[in-house]
């Protein structure tokens, strides 16, 4: 069986290792237009779910990819004129470069073939193959030439955001909200190596405007910024990733296959990154596609059949996800609704921007923002972390 796929993103390369995986007489070739080691953005975060996904699948990269994420404690919230305030939980995050290093090595380790500068400027021109994956990010090319099929369509988010990176490494994942002559302006912040944090900037098109922004060279906008962040920042520096101001792009697709062409990961649907899930749903797509393809039957005759299992698992998976990031950016568009808050109810607002909390939460909410009360909280967490990372292998990396 032949299969490309377009784009060597989280989605495109995991798929292409779990195939190969699942059957090593597969051809696979992945295109990707960067050259290796260039990518967009910073880090990204995630959680246990995805790392024990990960394990299932495919021991090997799972343990690279656990030996070189960074672990974090907590979320500090610190809103300008409130004392800070604390939320309990832990994740993960690891640099995209890294990530994309990691799998684009197990791909080849296992055989696949990755041709990277190889940018598909007309669908119509990919070679013969019996699947094509278009898993070429949110302005999918390969979607677009057959929109109308997909039953594509965008809608754009209301705030302006900017994905920044910085050499100040955040203790933790830390939301920061300045008020400026403009309005609110805040930021979500995490450490993902050592000496780099991610650092997206969020505010109102109105705020974007009044700050002059909008009218500013890159340089000059990420100086203002470090400069409005500057008690967070201790002075260090805000990069761009080289895509300046955006607005998030919700896609959806009503159908995500067409013949032998199926979609995946952000160009089948994008998930705002308030919930900071699109890379896990990319990949987990990746899993879902892998198991639903027949491993040794002739694939021709059974592929309307897999594409479709594959489709209706990961839109019933999706639907609670894609809600709560609804919830999520909803949130921070009213953001200034929420500013005028007491600290620690301004922050159980952020931690419940879902709207999914029951009752109790606030109670544990409010009751571990002492320092006695929160170090036990991340002692008990700490412990859950390590207990389940005991379970799983992780010395396969050596493999
Ligand atoms: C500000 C921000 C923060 C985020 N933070 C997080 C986070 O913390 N956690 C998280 O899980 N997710 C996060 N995400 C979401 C995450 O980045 C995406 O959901 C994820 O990268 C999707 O993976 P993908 O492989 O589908 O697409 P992409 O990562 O976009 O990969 C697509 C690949 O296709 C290539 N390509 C495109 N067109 C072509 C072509 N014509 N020919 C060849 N190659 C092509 C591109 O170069 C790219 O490498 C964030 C997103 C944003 C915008």
């Amino acid at each position: 069986m032949r299969i490309t796929c377009v784009g060597g993103g989280p989605a495109g390369l995991y798929f292409a290792v779990l195939a190969k995986l699942a059957d090593p007489a597969r051809e696979i070739t992945v295109l990707e237009r960067n050259p290796a080691g260039v990518t967009y953005g910073w880090g990204v975060v995630f959680w246990d779910d995805l790392l024990d996904d990960l394990f299932r699948y495919d021991p090997v990269s799972a343990a690279r990819i656990w030996e070189a994420a960074f672990k974090w404690d907590e979320y500090e919230v610190r809103a300008a004129g409130k004392p800070v305030s604390f939320l309990g939980g832990y994740g993960f995050s690891l640099g995209r470069h890294r990530l994309l290093d990691i799998l684009g090595d197990r791909a080849r380790e296992l055989g696949v073939t990755v041709r990277y500068e190889d940018d598909l400027t007309d669908p119509d021109q990919l070679p013969p193959a019996d699947l094509i994956v278009a898993c070429d990010g949110a302005g999918s090319r390969v979607r677009d030439a057959a929109a109308e099929h997909f039953g594509a369509q965008v809608e754009t988010g209301r705030n302006k955001y900017i994905w920044l990176g910085t050499p100040h490494v955040f203790r933790t994942f830390t939301f920061g909200f300045e008020e400026t002559e403009a309005g609110w302006i805040w930021f979500h912040a995490y450490p993902f190596a050592d000496g780099a944090s991610t650092f997206i900037v969020e505010c109102t098109p109105e705020t974007w405007s009044g700050l002059g922004l909008d009218r500013m060279d890159p340089a000059t906008g990420n100086a203002r910024l470090a400069q409005i962040f500057a008690r967070h920042l201790d002075g260090a520096p805000l990069d761009d990733a080289g895509r300046g101001w955006l607005n998030f792009r919700r896609v959806t697709a009503e159908r995500w296959d067409h013949g032998n062409v199926v979609l995946m990961g952000d160009a089948a649907h994008t998930t705002h990154f308030a919930i900071g899930s699109g890379t896990k749903l990319a990949m987990q797509d990746a899993m879902a596609l892998a198991d639903a393809l027949p491993a040794t039957s002739p694939p021709a005759a059974l592929l309307p059949a897999a594409l479709e299992q594959y489709e209706h698992r990961r839109k019933v998976a999706l639907a609670p996800l894609q809600r709560a990031a609804r919830a999520s950016s909803a949130w921070f568009e009213r953001m200034p609704d929420y500013a005028g808050l007491p600290a620690r109810r301004f922050s159980y607002a952020l931690s419940n921007r879902r709207g999914e909390y029951p009752a109790w939460r606030y109670l544990l909410h409010m009751s571990t923002q002492g320092a006695v009360a929160r170090t036990m909280l991340r002692w008990t967490l700490s412990a859950r972390r390590w207990n389940r990372a005991r379970r799983r292998p992780l010395r396969a990396a050596v493999g």
